[in-house]
């Protein structure tokens, strides 16, 4: 009795306990399986080490790699691993910052040294004695100023500016052998438990990423409870560097970027503009299919636009300088709406007219920190599949079913099948009233719920200015890709005071949704290159066809046929060269193309060719009737 506490486990299970037992004990309880699987666990609600004892009465939640927030403690801990031994090869080394990233983790060192690849093989030699060492990682808590002692009598200038700007009394640290590391955990209870770790990238970092303090060196790592995991992660990293698009671009000549253009502002080379453009019209199309109006606004416009919509207010670190006109302010249109809303309220509409899509491959321009800019998927100017609707209330519901449906039609063309939807609810800071937000996010959700679509509830994440819907898609390794996004606005009608006429013949303010599809046409571009490894479909394909000759007799043949296919709105090229018909079988194979149409004299003669399909090794003889109407239902198809 009195020593005796309540644990509640999440399934809605109790368990009781000793007071001051420690998390790990407690777990240890329920299973040996479990226990050694933790890493931390809530208390409370609260990050725990799996020390800390239980003093009363909690709600407990164990931690595992693979739960929510897991990873992150791995990962951290072995920042420390690495900082550890770091300190032992390098005992002058300072530390900075050491955080667990979206895929591993990295610490910020101050050392003479030059890491080189050599220098990280031997840091993680050292890692690995620290781990047979099995060191117990200990939390303690320090007064400020001795904290502010001890990491001042080892030297370490970093940790002594940070402590410096805690507000706190005390200071957490953890110690694991004779390491000491600033931190608020929590970590891994040994650092046994840390059986596979890589170290992958050395790079250059400003302290507190500012350009005047001093160049310091991170080094990028990963961690896994087991060795199998971490292989199968350098796996997938190594298939994702044989399809960076940004490689796959320059081979496959799709899109290249130049200094005197500027960072960040792509240049489609032929094969690109024709992926680009196909995709546009096919996207354009399907708008018009569904009802949306095509709209087109210019790529600039003045100030008194963004001052009304508030984007010189709130969006102007992401704007580019203003342009003098005739002694006015132009600035580079950061957003496709504002510009939008003009034609929508250069007439009256009225109750009849709603819902009222508008559609537009808007491109716009935002500035990007350079070191952010990657390839197509981080760019300052991009295209956007945007459109906007205007509705009543009432209608929010079916046009975000509408939408949704539309949404994982296109995703569902270009081979994405996976999706995680997340909906997103009113954030702390937000406009609008209270009627407003629950009309729109009942909407939403009765839209997901009645197109039976699985979701993940996102509270407080919204945008200040209304409810959102977010889709991440899946591509072919597993990775996932932020792209489309449904957001209701309550913000834009009001400021651009956006009206129609109601039954009643009184003005109503109608409801704005904001939403893209496929997002930013670069970046989607950039996410298919990946997806597809360059391998398009036909459909998608820049060059459809390559058309090769057998010997240079056959050129005049080839030259009809290519005009031929031309015609038929197909995208042929032609090889005449007088090179072997292995050479340009391999290189055809190396250009990923579909398909390979070998004409010798007996194809000229016949009006035949023998085509061959990527990635089989025999050629079918076809007639060129044939050949083509293959070609033609397979690109309806979109296969
Ligand atoms: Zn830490
Ligand atoms: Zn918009």
């Amino acid at each position: 009795m009195g020593n005796q506490i309540k644990i509640s486990l999440p399934d809605g299970s109790q368990i009781e306990a000793e007071k001051g037992n420690s998390v790990y004990d407690i777990i240890g309880t329920i299973g040996k399986g479990l226990q050694a699987a933790a890493l931390a666990a809530e208390i409370n609600g609260e990050k725990v080490d799996l020390a800390a004892p239980v003093n009363g009465d909690a709600r407990m939640n164990v931690i595992t790699f693979t739960s929510e927030g897991g990873k992150d403690i791995f990962w951290h801990s072995a920042s420390h691993l690495m900082a550890q031994a770091i300190k032992r090869l390098y005992p002058e080394a300072k530390f900075a910052i050491g955080p667990a990233i979206e895929s591993g983790f990295y610490y910020d060192i101050d050392v003479a040294a030059n890491f080189t690849p050599e220098d990280l093989e031997k840091i993680e030699g050292e890692m690995q004695k620290v781990v047979d060492e099995a060191l117990e990682i200990r939390r303690e808590v320090l007064p400020r100023h001795e904290a502010l002692k001890l990491f001042g009598d080892m030297g370490e200038t970093y940790k002594v500016e940070m402590i410096g700007e805690l507000s706190d009394d005390t200071v957490s640290m953890y110690r694991q052998g004779e390491f000491v590391d600033l931190c608020r955990g929590p970590h891994l209870r040994n650092t046994s438990q840390m059986k596979a770790f890589k170290l992958v990238a050395i790079a250059g970092a400003y302290w507190r990423g500012d350009e005047k303090n001093k160049m310091l060196q991170r080094i990028y790592g990963i961690a896994f409870p087991d060795k199998k995991e971490l292989k199968k992660h350098l796996e997938l990293i190594e298939e994702a560097k044989k399809r960076d698009h940004r490689r796959l671009g320059k081979e496959l000549d799709l899109f290249s970027f130049s200094n005197d253009v500027g960072a960040g502002l792509p240049l489609w080379h032929p094969n690109g503009a024709v992926l680009r453009f196909v995709i546009d019209k096919f996207e354009t199309m399907e708008h018009l299919k569904r009802g949306y109006k095509l709209y087109g606004v210019p790529h600039i416009a003045r100030s008194n636009l963004y001052e009304t919509s508030g984007h010189l207010g709130f969006y102007t670190e992401n704007m580019y300088s203003p342009i003098q006109i005739d002694g006015q302010d132009y600035y580079l249109k950061p957003m496709n709406c504002p510009s939008q809303i003009q034609i929508f309220n250069s007439s009256m509409k009225s109750y009849r007219d709603l819902p009222y899509r508008a559609f537009e491959m808007g491109t716009v321009y935002r500035y990007e920190r350079s070191g952010v800019l990657h390839g197509l998927t981080r760019v300052r100017g991009f295209t956007q599949d945007d459109a906007h609707i205007f509705c009543r209330e009432d209608q929010i519901e079916d046009e975000i079913r509408n939408v949704l449906e539309f949404t994982l039609d296109m995703l569902a063309v270009f081979g994405f099948q996976e999706k995680s939807i997340y909906l997103s609810t009113r954030p702390e800071k937000s406009v609008g009233t209270d009627a407003n937000w629950e009309v729109a996010t009942n909407a939403l959700r009765n839209a997901l719920e009645k197109n039976s679509i699985k979701y993940t509830l996102d509270p407080g994440e919204g945008v200040f200015y209304g409810p959102k819907i977010d889709i991440k898609i899946r591509d072919a390794i597993g990775r996932e890709w932020q792209c489309s996004t449904i957001q209701v606005d309550f913000n834009l009608p009001e400021r651009f005071d956006i009206s129609y006429i109601g039954s009643d013949g009184q003005k109503h303010r109608p409801i704005m949704i904001h939403r893209a599809l496929l997002g930013s046409l670069e970046r989607f571009i950039g996410i298919l290159i990946e997806h597809y490894s360059g391998k398009f479909p036909l459909w998608l394909a820049p060059v459809q066809v390559i058309l090769a000759s057998l010997s240079e007799e056959q050129a005049e043949y080839i030259e009809t046929l290519k005009n031929r296919l031309l015609l038929e709105e197909l995208r042929p090229e032609t090889d005449v060269r007088n090179e072997s018909i292995g050479y340009k079988i391999r290189e055809a194979i190396a250009k990923k193309v579909p398909f390979i149409a070998v004409v010798g004299k007996k194809e000229a003669e016949e009006g035949t060719v023998s085509l061959r399909r990527r990635g089989e090794n025999k050629s079918e003889n076809m007639k060129l009737e044939d050949f083509i109407s293959l070609l033609k239902t397979e690109i309806r198809e979109k296969k």
